[in-house]
């Protein structure tokens, strides 16, 4: 047996991962619990139409381009992006309505015309901010291998006029985001950009104001939906030549003599390996639904984690009227810290702030933020029915009349179920204050052979993150192969730059 590796988990991590190494010449086998690839990046079929039922809000395009590249392919050979010019549009109940563009300049314009001359100010200012932010973090942390503060002291520490204390760590968003706007509702807008790492804007740290800045490199939208960039990554690496077995949940990570073994499959099988990336939450290892190896492996890395935020979703067919839906659409809650105020309690918010994605004609995808209680059965049926019902309400208080004809809704129980152990958080740990950023592990355990990636681990969440998280932990797994056995293949090369690839590297 020669460089075998099993991942565990077909996401956007394993994904990302299975292909690097797949390409590095390693012998990959991607074990999947699910029927298809992506995890999360997942498709329902809704009365006969496709929609995507995940992420929806694509970004940092040249964090694919770069994996592609990296894989000897190009991803416009692969995927069809279009850039979308509007961001997103947000709507409020007393008839305000705010687009964000892709055009900084017609933010500032937009802002100014909603709010006033100083909120305008406070745009262009805040923006600067984000920017600063996201540079700042972006090769000196989200790319680096070892996370933690001292890393990001090392890297970044007396960099770049001020370094650390510039990014305001020790701040709320919420409360960073008011130093830039008075006005509550562009306070509430920004401060909901927590949300994407499933955090409240009242505690999560106030270096989330890089996703504003990352939504401004731009948002994309893939034909064909978003889940085509799974099917996508999973094409290219059966290309490479690694084996996807769908349906295949493991039960089991085994290790002999103070290493990885392999795993064993829920029917019994055993796959033998030198190593193994799993691209399961962390929650789920640590509870030891991998066994006793790997929940010693990881032990200490979830010290101290509370869950990120759940949410009830629907995928609908139907009709829109009343309402010029764009591609991505937010209607706001009266109260934004009632909300969180409801989530924390267990309970689905009274008045939610509500997400609407509408990809085509007919088709829609509606996200509520809620507790991540899936595994204590909560919130039951009955009430996710009457969070439809108060949705419904409430898209018509602001304008738009949605009739859905047919809908698939999940909630936490059914992301508990899809992601063991996580009650249906969907974004791993909760960022409740600036240590917690630093507190994902990197893609090494105590185990040697067993890796990490995936949303739960650094550098985090949301669909790049996550590739970035199977990549270092491709890269991990390639030089300490190398440092045992000089003759395998091992180096990928380069940085992972967040600005678009001119030229991709061939075969
Ligand atoms: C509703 C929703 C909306 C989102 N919106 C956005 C967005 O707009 N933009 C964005 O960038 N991000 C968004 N995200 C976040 C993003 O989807 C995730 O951060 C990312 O997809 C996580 O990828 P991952 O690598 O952690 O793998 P996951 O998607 O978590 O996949 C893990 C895989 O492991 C498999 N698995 C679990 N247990 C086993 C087992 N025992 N054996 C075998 N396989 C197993 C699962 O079936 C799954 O396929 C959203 C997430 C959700 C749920």
């Amino acid at each position: 047996m020669s460089g075998k590796t099993v991942v565990i988990g077909a996401g956007i991590g394993g994904l990302t991962a299975a292909l690097l190494l797949a390409q590095a010449g390693m012998d990959v086998t991607v074990c999947e619990a699910a029927a298809a690839p992506g995890g999360k990046l997942r498709e329902l079929d809704v009365g006969g139409a496709k929609i995507d039922a995940g992420p929806t809000v694509f970004t940092l395009r040249p964090i694919f381009e770069t994996v592609f590249a990296e894989a000897g392919a190009r991803l416009e050979d692969h995927l069809t992006l279009e850039r979308l010019d509007i961001l997103a549009r947000h709507a409020w109940e007393d008839g305000a309505r705010l687009d964000l563009f892709a055009d900084a300049a017609r933010n500032i314009e937009a802002i100014g015309a909603f709010a006033g001359p100083a909120a305008a100010r406070g745009y262009e200012k805040f923006s600067l901010r984000a920017k600063q932010v996201f540079e700042t973090l972006d090769a000196g942390f989200m790319q680096a291998p070892q996370p933690g503060l001292m890393g990001l002291v090392r890297n970044v520490g007396a960099k770049r006029g001020g370094g650390l204390l510039n990014l305001s760590p020790f701040a709320s968003l919420w409360d960073e985001v008011g130093k830039y706007f008075a006005n509550p509702k562009l306070q509430q807008l920004f401060g909901r950009y927590a949300t994407y790492c499933g955090s409240s804007p009242f505690t999560a740290p106030a270096t989330l104001m890089l996703i504003a800045h990352a939504e401004q490199l731009g948002v994309w939208r893939i034909t064909g939906g978003m889940h085509r960039l799974a099917v996508a990554l999973a094409d290219l690496a059966a290309a490479r030549g690694a084996t996807f077995r769908y349906r295949a949940a493991v039960a089991d990570i085994t290790a002999a003599g103070g290493r990885v073994t392999g795993v064993t499959l829920a029917d019994g099988e055993v796959i033998a390996a030198d190593s193994v990336i799993a691209n399961v939450d962390l929650a789920a290892l640590d509870a030891g639904r991998f066994g006793p190896a790997a929940a010693q492996a990881v032990a200490g890395m979830m010290k101290g984690a509370a869950r990120s935020l759940s949410a009830v979703t629907w995928a609908i067919t139907g009709t829109a009227a009343g309402f010029a839906l764009a591609h991505h659409n937010v209607f706001f809650s009266r109260n934004y810290p009632a909300e969180f105020v409801a989530i924390g309690n267990g309970q689905l918010p009274p008045d939610p702030t509500i997400y609407l994605c509408a990809p085509a004609e007919q088709k829609f995808f509606c996200l509520v933020n809620a507790p991540p209680q899936g595994d204590e059965n909560r919130p039951q049926e009955a009430e996710m029915q009457a969070c439809l019902a108060r949705t419904l309400d409430k898209f018509k208080r602001c304008g738009l009349s949605l009739t859905p004809e047919a809908m698939v809704s999940t909630g936490p129980p059914q992301f508990a179920t899809m992601f063991p152990a996580t009650g249906g958080a969907l974004y791993g740990r909760a960022l409740e204050g600036w240590r917690d950023s630093f507190a994902r592990p990197g893609s090494g355990t105590r185990l040697p052979g067993l890796y990490l990636a995936g949303g739960s681990v650094h550098p985090g969440p949301g669909l790049p993150m996550a590739a970035m998280s199977g990549r270092l932990a491709a890269r991990r797994l390639l030089a300490d192969s190398a440092s045992t056995n000089p003759s395998r293949p091992a180096a990928m090369p380069g940085g992972m730059s967040t600005r678009s690839r001119k030229t991709a590297k061939t075969r």
